[in-house]
């Protein structure tokens, strides 16, 4: 079991199960989102739709279309309110959702994004260190099916961040 970070686009990860970084109403957004939209094609639109709304902390599966990937995973996360809101245990639970819902699935590899830390606000350190965590956790305590969590970073800074958090996490 492992939890790999790596710097790339989410979209083009072969695994199981793919996580998007989803509104409550399920709908076509900007970022990983807008682009995962994009990639997955026709259909997703709709049976996102007949799943919405989805609360901030929860996560819906729908298949992965025209994806590498044979689910995607929406999973919402907080906004970031400046850190008195409960966003860290909101994000903790988006984290945990998603897993336990691949799981579910007979997902073997998962590949997240940064939830949270784009259109939302949420900073990145912070971010990193409540996702780690629970990833980790997750694999250690949990989980029946999934061998591999993948976070995937969309640029050098972030993957940087999430590289330091993971080995700090690790100490
Ligand atoms: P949120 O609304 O949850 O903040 P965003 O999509 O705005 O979601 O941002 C989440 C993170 O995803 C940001 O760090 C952003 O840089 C990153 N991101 C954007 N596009 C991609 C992509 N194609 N692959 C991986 N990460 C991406």
């Amino acid at each position: 079991m492992a939890i790999e970070i790596i710097k790339g686009d989410l979209v083009t990860m072969q695994v199981d199960a793919i996580v998007n970084a989803a509104n409550e109403q399920l709908t076509e957004g900007g970022g990983v989102c807008g682009a995962i939209f994009q990639a997955a094609g026709e259909g997703l639109a709709e049976e996102c739709a007949e799943q919405a709304p989805c609360p901030p902390g929860e996560a819906r599966i729908t298949h992965g279309f025209d994806l590498p990937s044979k689910f995607l995973i929406h999973a919402v996360g907080p906004v970031w309110e400046g850190g008195r809101s409960h966003e860290a245990t909101v994000l903790a639970d988006a984290y945990r959702y998603s897993l336990l819902v691949a799981d579910a699935n007979h997902c073997k590899s998962i590949a997240f994004p940064a939830i949270s830390t784009g259109i939302y606000g949420y900073p990145s350190v912070m971010a990193s260190e409540v996702a780690l965590k629970v990833c980790k956790q997750f694999l250690q305590r949990q989980s029946e099916s999934i061998e591999t969590i993948y976070v995937v970073l969309f640029s050098e800074d972030d993957y940087q961040i999430w590289q330091e958090s993971w080995t700090h996490l690790n100490r």
